[in-house]
């Protein structure tokens, strides 16, 4: 009955159901654990009407023309840049640090100074990550890097992923960048925005096509099986394609063990005054539990006469018990990741993407991206 299944109705799933439905023509199942579609990008209407990301603040952003346009067909936006302050020393400074950032938290004669030593070297407009600052001969430059590692990364760091930078990847050090410019845009792609009537609805969109079924509230397990690397869906033996963006080492019952994620908890509160803020999101690098405040009005442009914002506190996963929201970039875990991923090529017709089945962090339009590369190189020619 169907030609494909699809375990997650994430924004991989979705996508991936959307282009066999639409451009195949093909049968699709879709099978989902939450009582939701969308994933970790699932928004909703709270009892005030303002939208909320359930799972944390969800910000388009590409400089992808195709993913944008292929997005624009199921949502119309919100055009949105997205603004973080982060509270450092006392003040609303902003984040990523750039050349305000500098005037705002040092002394003006020596932010002078550094700014146009910074110019000079770097020219205006660029990003210089801070390590590679760090690693200068120039007795300024290092101080600079010092005093950006201390004051909006080392404790947002260890906040946010339990442990020392050191003991991460070098790969997310280094991509702390301080910009030589004057632009506080949290980031600079071509397209940027939020869906205008919500993530959820773009899903709803996507998924309306009579060849796409969806099953809610129903972990992969409980219908299918892997047996003598074959498949079956409902004890039958199935020979479609099975696309899978749930947890690889679920997938494989944890054979090698746990990958491990770091999960969070979003704490929500409505407050009774038009804003809270200044911007969408302010970062705690250094002060209190939670790592930052996402209020969401400045996000969708809504004008409502209360608000609410969101807490975000990183904690320990659990499988029992959270979410695994980000992969944990270590050399051991992708090490374990590439023995489950040999696993793979052990069931027939099995398709992995996604952020879970591939353990990678990706933004979304990259997501987009992967399930289209995935889609030309295993569907569309059957
Ligand atoms: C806090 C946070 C903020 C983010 N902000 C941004 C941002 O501003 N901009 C941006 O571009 N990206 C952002 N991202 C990244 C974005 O969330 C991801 O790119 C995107 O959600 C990935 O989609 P996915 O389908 O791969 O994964 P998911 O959204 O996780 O979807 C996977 C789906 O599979 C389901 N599933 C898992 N296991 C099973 C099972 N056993 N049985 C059945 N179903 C199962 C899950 O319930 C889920 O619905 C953010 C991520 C987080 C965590």
């Amino acid at each position: 009955m169907f030609d494909y299944v699809i375990v997650g109705a994430g924004l991989a799933g979705c996508v991936m159901a959307e282009r066999i439905a639409a451009v195949s023509d093909k049968k699709v199942l879709i099978i989902e654990k939450r009582n939701h579609i969308g994933g970790n990008c699932y928004d909703y209407y709270d009892e005030n009407g303002i939208l909320i990301h359930k799972y944390g603040p969800h910000i388009f952003h590409t400089n992808l023309k195709h993913i944008w346009e292929y997005l624009s067909q199921f949502t119309d936006w919100y055009e949105y840049q997205h603004k973080v302050l982060g509270f450092i020393d006392g003040k609303k400074v902003p984040i990523p640090f750039n050349l305000n950032t500098l005037h705002e938290l040092l002394p003006e004669s020596l932010a002078e100074k550094l700014e146009e030593k910074l110019i000079d070297k770097f020219s205006f407009n660029t990003k210089i990550p801070i390590l590679e600052l760090k690693k200068s001969e120039d007795k300024d430059f290092k101080l600079l890097a010092d005093f950006v590692y201390e004051k909006v990364f080392l404790n947002y760091t260890k906040k946010q992923w339990g442990v020392k930078p050191e003991e991460l990847d070098s790969s997310v050090t280094e991509r702390v960048p301080i910009h030589i410019s004057r632009d506080n845009r949290y980031f600079q792609d071509k397209y940027q925005g939020i869906p205008k009537n919500g993530y959820h609805k773009l899903f709803e969109k996507m998924l309306k096509n009579p060849n796409i079924k969806l099953m809610l509230n129903t972990n992969f397990k409980e219908v299918i099986k892997i047996i003598d690397n074959k498949i079956y869906l409902l004890e039958k033996e199935f020979k479609g394609k099975l696309i899978f963006t749930g947890q690889i080492d679920e997938l494989f019952n944890y054979e090698f063990g746990e990958l491990p994620y770091r999960s969070l908890k979003f704490k929500s509160e409505t407050i009774d005054k038009k804003y809270f803020q200044e911007v969408g999101t302010v970062n705690y690098p250094n002060n209190y539990e939670f790592t930052r405040i996402t209020e969401f009005k400045h996000l969708t442009g809504q004008k409502q006469e209360k608000t609410n914002i969101i807490k975000e506190y990183p904690e320990i996963y659990n499988k029992e018990k959270n979410i695994p929201y980000y992969p944990i970039p270590k050399k051991e875990n992708k090490n374990l990741y590439a023995k489950y991923l040999k696993n793979k090529k052990k069931i027939n017709n099995l398709i992995i993407v996604g952020r879970l089945a591939e353990y990678k962090y990706y933004n979304m339009d990259l997501v987009v991206n992967e399930v289209f590369t995935k889609f030309k190189e295993n569907i569309l020619n059957e």
